[in-house]
């Protein structure tokens, strides 16, 4: 088997390694999941929950280890602990909901009396589950979760290029001795993700467009459900008459968080003539007083680059930017010191739709910001975009700022604030719009219905209906 280095995001060095599976090991580890899926869903509810939440309370104890590991993957502590409580909170929320989303009551049909009928659920045999790098863990698990309690079995592929955590985390799953071969974790780069692909009865990925679309490709062949959670260009919207301190605030708490390497990060600003330099003044002022984290991954406001690449990607939309007029207030390209890459808040004025800082995904702590003088022009701006995954509004009040929202072309958009969609986990859903992704809501309890076909069982307890009926239906 191939093996895939593994860079240190703090110091640059290739200091890990992983398996690059092939299509036999993912065959292996499949018919295993199939096998032991089988009790799995017929165990039903309880023996599932039971089990799940026996993780959960092993990853309670036990998940230093796997906070640590997670922490090399990602530079960054805080958040890496935080990744491991929002596991535990899935696995204890899908769980409380599963009863209410999965019952099945009889009733009878209300055209025909004395059919009485019931929906069951079975669960597609083995969902794969492929994630990104930017949150390796929770990526991994917020749809295997519901899978999971649905009555699937999972085999998850998290990112090549943060796998440290897989081993110290297969330790907690073996822990609980139903969950054998119900959670597998596999590791290895595109080939191992196609051999999921192609071998399960259902995919949830979550990535990029460009390989979103190859999976989509990929499932139609085999002709299984996929379902896509991709990336976005987040766009917030600053109308006249909005407080411009309080919009400052939270358009930069949500474009430099994680240092902006998350999905609905803002990553394009508009904002009213009337209030454009003033926010832009509050954005360099607020940023500029953020600082970068230590070596522990700790303190601080951001941490270096996880992915190298990236950063290259983010310095290669700058300069494009101002070879095309942008000028840089703040921040700047990528800087190398041991081994780590940096880049700072950066924010940007000048820009327009000529450039692909405006267009194309960031994934990086980059503030553009664009003028506009009314709310048609703002509006035709935010919706040129290929993405619709989230935005933001911020108006005078609450209905102003609401009533424009409505014409976002985006599955989430939060008013008056950033990346509201975040606090409705089990309560609300969002779909993505446009190339964001497809496939249903992975928000709200009811995302347990994406892993289940449905039965219709339905019982007569009347007469049969005579052969005559043959003579009647005739054309
Ligand atoms: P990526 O698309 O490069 O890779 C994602 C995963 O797909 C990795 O595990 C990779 O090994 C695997 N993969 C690559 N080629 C494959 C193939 N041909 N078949 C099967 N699997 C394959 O994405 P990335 O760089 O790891 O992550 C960043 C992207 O993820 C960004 O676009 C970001 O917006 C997106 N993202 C979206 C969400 C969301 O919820 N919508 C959340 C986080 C990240």
């Amino acid at each position: 088997m191939t093996s895939i280095a593994v860079r240190n995001p703090r110091t640059g060095e290739l200091d890990y390694q992983i398996d690059d599976m092939d299509a036999a090991h993912i065959g292996a580890f499949v018919s295993a999941a199939r096998e032991a899926q089988h009790a799995w869903a017929q165990g039903g509810l309880a023996h599932r929950t039971k089990a799940l939440l026996a993780w959960a309370d092993e990853l309670e104890k036990n998940g230093a280890e796997v906070v640590a590991a997670l922490s090399v993957d990602t530079a960054r502590h805080r958040i890496s602990a935080e990744e491991l409580g929002a596991v535990i909170h899935f696995i204890h929320g899908f769980c409380e909901h599963a009863p209410t989303v999965l019952a099945t009551p009889f009733r009878k049909l209300e055209a025909h009396p004395d059919v009485v009928f019931k929906v069951t659920y079975a669960a597609y045999p083995v969902v794969g589950v492929i994630s990104p790098w930017n949150f390796p863990l929770v990526l991994s698990f917020i749809d295997a979760i519901p899978a999971l309690v649905a009555g699937a079995a999972v085999i998850i592929k998290p990112s090549e290029v943060t796998p440290r955590f897989i081993e110290p985390l297969r330790r907690t799953i073996e822990a609980v001795p139903a969950l054998a071969n119900i959670i597998t974790l596999v590791t290895g780069g595109a080939q191992t993700g196609a051999a999921i692909v192609a071998q399960s009865d259902a995919v949830v990925f979550t990535g990029s467009v460009p390989t979103g679309q190859k999976i989509a490709t990929a499932a139609a062949q085999a002709f299984i459900p996929a379902f896509l959670e991709l990336g976005g260009k987040d766009a917030a919207v600053v109308l006249a008459g909005a407080d411009v301190v309080r919009a400052a605030t939270s358009i930069l708490r949500s474009a430099l968080y994680n240092s902006g390497q998350v999905c609905y990060a803002i990553e394009r600003v508009y904002a009213h003539d009337s209030l454009h330099d003033a926010l832009v003044e509050e954005l360099r002022t607020q940023a500029a007083a953020l600082k970068r984290s230590n070596a522990a991954g700790d303190g601080g406001h951001y941490g270096p680059m996880i992915f190298e690449r990236q950063a290259a990607i983010i310095d290669a939309q700058l300069d494009d930017a101002v070879s095309k007029g942008a000028s840089i207030v703040l921040g700047g390209k990528s800087e190398r010191i041991n081994g780590a890459v940096w880049i700072d808040p950066t924010v940007v004025t000048n820009v327009d739709h000529t450039m692909t800082l405006m267009t194309e995904e960031t994934f990086g702590p980059i503030v553009p910001v664009m003028r506009f003088n009314d709310d048609a022009e703002a509006e035709r701006l935010m919706n040129d975009s290929m993405f619709g995954l989230s935005g933001a509004v911020f108006g005078p009040d609450t209905h102003t700022a609401g009533d424009f929202a409505t014409k976002m072309e985006a599955g989430g958009v939060s008013i008056n604030d950033t990346e509201l969609p975040r606090v409705m986990m089990f309560d609300g859903e969002k779909t993505a719009f446009k190339k964001s992704g497809m496939g249903g809501s992975r928000y709200g309890a009811t995302s347990i219905m994406r892993y289940v076909r449905k039965r219709a069982l339905l019982a007569n307890e009347g007469a049969v209906a005579s052969l005559e009926k043959l003579a009647e239906s005739e054309i």
